[in-house]
């Protein structure tokens, strides 16, 4: 049997919308939305970008940012069987994220512990959310403005006696994606992976995924 280790997004993947984005439409000024476009549009890294958007709302909003989130973000159809799958066939499941420790943690909480999470951190000492970066681009990314730096974070967790699978949903999981030996997918990543002919997977629920996991255990890829 092929061994896997599997390395899940977070917005837009596990949950179906994207958090960062819901965030700053409740409680941002409309100063975000500049900030928006040009990280969207590739003129600023989204290292910065993320950064600025936060410093846009006061430190004393967390609590009621933690709370809209929990009670109006929805996970995607079979994420709690997901988890529960993983582990019956012991495959490690590593949830890589861009988003923010502050809400991904809290809002994961039911349905851990995983092999580990990775995401962006955050410092509520000051007037504003200051965003730090402990997972950033070794020096083999070719973007170096990623913030949660996925390739690099991959490349340090690769086992080479596994298979590793990629699952997401856009332009931040692509340079993962790039690297994976299964790519399972869904919109703007589906996109991206036609446009540079790479090998994916389409999913709508985590239903599909254990389905597709499933065909590929015990055969190599
Ligand atoms: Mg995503
Ligand atoms: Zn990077």
């Amino acid at each position: 049997m092929s061994k896997l280790v599997i390395f899940c997004d977070f917005d837009g993947t596990i949950t179906i919308q994207d958090n960062i984005i819901s965030i700053m439409k409740k409680f941002a000024p409309p100063e975000y939305l500049p900030i928006k476009e040009n990280i969207l549009g590739q003129k600023q890294s989204i290292r910065e970008g993320v950064a600025e958007m936060f410093a846009l709302l006061p430190a004393s909003l967390k609590d009621q940012i933690v709370s809209y989130l929990l009670e109006q973000a929805q996970i995607r159809e079979g994420f709690a069987e997901f988890v529960s799958y993983t582990r019956k066939h012991n495959l490690p499941l590593y949830i890589v994220s861009g988003g923010i420790d502050f809400f991904v943690e809290p809002m994961l909480k039911e349905f851990g512990p995983f092999s580990d999470v990775y995401c962006n951190a955050s410092n509520f000492s000051g007037e504003t959310i200051q965003i730090e970066f402990p997972h950033g681009c070794d020096e083999q990314c070719t973007s170096q403005g990623c913030g949660c730096c996925k390739p690099s974070i991959i490349r340090q967790l690769q086992d080479n006696n596994a298979l590793s699978v990629v699952i997401g949903d856009s332009i931040t999981d692509l340079e993962a994606a790039k690297m994976a030996d299964l790519v399972i997918a869904r919109d703007f990543l589906i996109t991206k992976c036609e446009e540079l002919n790479i090998p994916y997977e389409p999913f709508e629920n985590f239903r599909d995924v254990m389905n597709i996991i499933d065909a590929k255990l015990g055969v190599e890829i």
